[in-house]
């Protein structure tokens, strides 16, 4: 079976950049774990918030601009960030955007501050 994205988190993707909202659709029919998306377009005063609080380190983030969101894993529809659940979700996401030839980053894979939930467009394809 394919899970499907709530609406809550259609309302979420609102002014995420639509080559990166095709991945996020293609992936929730992929994935072997269902996910709600927490977060898309952010605006500045809530970036700068995060940053304060220490949860973000850039007054830069890709989500300023629309080219990121944020993944909360759901397991019988309630929110899990056991680890293991955003590596399967990610491979999800890494499938769907190579079949979208669409570059894309998972903050996973970064060596420092690793971000399991936020996936974005790549800077170097989509500045
Ligand atoms: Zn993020």
């Amino acid at each position: 079976m394919s899970f499907r994205l709530s609406t809550r988190s259609r309302a979420r993707l609102v002014g995420v950049h639509p080559a990166l909202t095709a991945v996020v659709e293609a992936a929730i029919l992929r994935s072997s774990v269902d996910f709600m998306i927490t977060e898309g377009l952010r605006t500045a005063t809530r970036q700068a918030a995060l940053v304060k609080a220490g949860a973000s380190r850039t007054l830069r983030s890709r989500h300023l601009t629309g080219h990121a969101v944020d993944v909360a894993a759901l397991v019988e529809g309630q929110v899990r960030w056991d680890w293991p659940l955003y590596g399967r979700i990610a491979q999800a996401f890494k499938a769907a955007a190579a079949d979208l030839k669409t570059p894309l980053i998972w903050g996973g894979d970064w060596k420092t501050l690793r971000d399991g939930p936020h996936f974005e467009l790549d800077r170097k394809a989509f500045p």
